[in-house]
């Protein structure tokens, strides 16, 4: 091949390399859902029911709220899940929030693990549904962040609503938290082996840059009776 041809074929790579079509893009990536729930459970009701609960091998979490996750959700009640199957969870993207995951995001499974199944889990169904927002590191982190803000135990024991067995108003419980946050959480129960109505969850809303709370555009199905039951741990 001449000299002359060798240039007119480098150019034409060129041109392949440099002005290649625009490769499709995904339209309005932040919108690709409406909000999160913030969901944080209470360990006490995960544990107290007829299924068994097993601590992780670092030991009996705290007796507060941990996270069970961070979902995007859509405003008329549906949900996204499972969005990425080909984005592989990374222990080594989250290596700096690890001791935090374990206490504030703490695993309930059996049998006994460290954590990172449940923390995989969450990111399969949930975090990859909204990872034009949050990359995975930033997913966790910011679950973290916004589970500490919210510091809901404290909130509900300002309001003499304590962990005891004993039974509380519906009302009061979402008021306190209501006039602690400034925002209407949903309140989601489960039934302890004596069918009784306990606080299992709460939901707390975000905006999708997953970083400020705000008014739920659609409260959670799942209901309490309008007393129930918040369990020792
Ligand atoms: P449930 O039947 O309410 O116990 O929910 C079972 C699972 O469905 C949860 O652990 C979530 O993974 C998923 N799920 C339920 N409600 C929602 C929601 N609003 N957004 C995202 N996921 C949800
Ligand atoms: P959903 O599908 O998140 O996102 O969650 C439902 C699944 O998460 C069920 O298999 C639950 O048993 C499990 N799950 C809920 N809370 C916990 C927890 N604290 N530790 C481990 N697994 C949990």
């Amino acid at each position: 091949m001449g000299a002359m041809s060798w240039s007119i074929l480098k150019l034409l790579m060129l041109q392949g390399l440099f002005i290649s079509p625009p490769l499709p893009q995904k339209e309005n990536e932040s919108n690709e859902f409406d909000f999160f729930y913030l969901v944080l459970q209470w360990p006490g009701a995960y544990c107290d029911t007829k299924r068994a609960c097993c601590y992780p091998t670092s030991g009996k979490p705290d007796a507060d709220f941990g996270i069970h996750g961070l979902w995007p959700n859509y405003n008329d009640g549906s949900w996204p899940s499972n969005c990425d199957p080909d984005s592989e969870f990374d222990k080594s993207q989250i290596s700096d929030l690890v001791d935090s995951l374990k206490k504030k995001w703490p695993t309930l499974a059996c049998p006994s693990n460290d954590g990172f199944k449940f923390w995989e889990y969450e990111w399969g169904k949930h975090g990859t549904c909204s990872e034009s927002v949050l990359n995975q590191h930033d997913y966790f982190e910011n679950s973290l962040k916004l589970r500490d803000r919210v510091n809901l135990l404290q909130v509900l024991t300002n309001s003499g609503i304590k962990p005891d067995d004993g039974f509380y108003d519906l009302e009061e419980i979402t008021n306190a938290i209501k006039d602690a946050i400034g925002f209407t959480p949903g309140i989601e129960c489960n039934k302890d082996p004596e069918r009784n109505n306990q606080l299992h969850q709460i939901y707390i809303c975000v905006d999708t840059s997953g970083t400020e709370l705000i008014e739920c555009p659609i409260l959670p199905r799942r209901r309490c009776p309008s007393q129930l039951q918040f369990a020792k741990f």
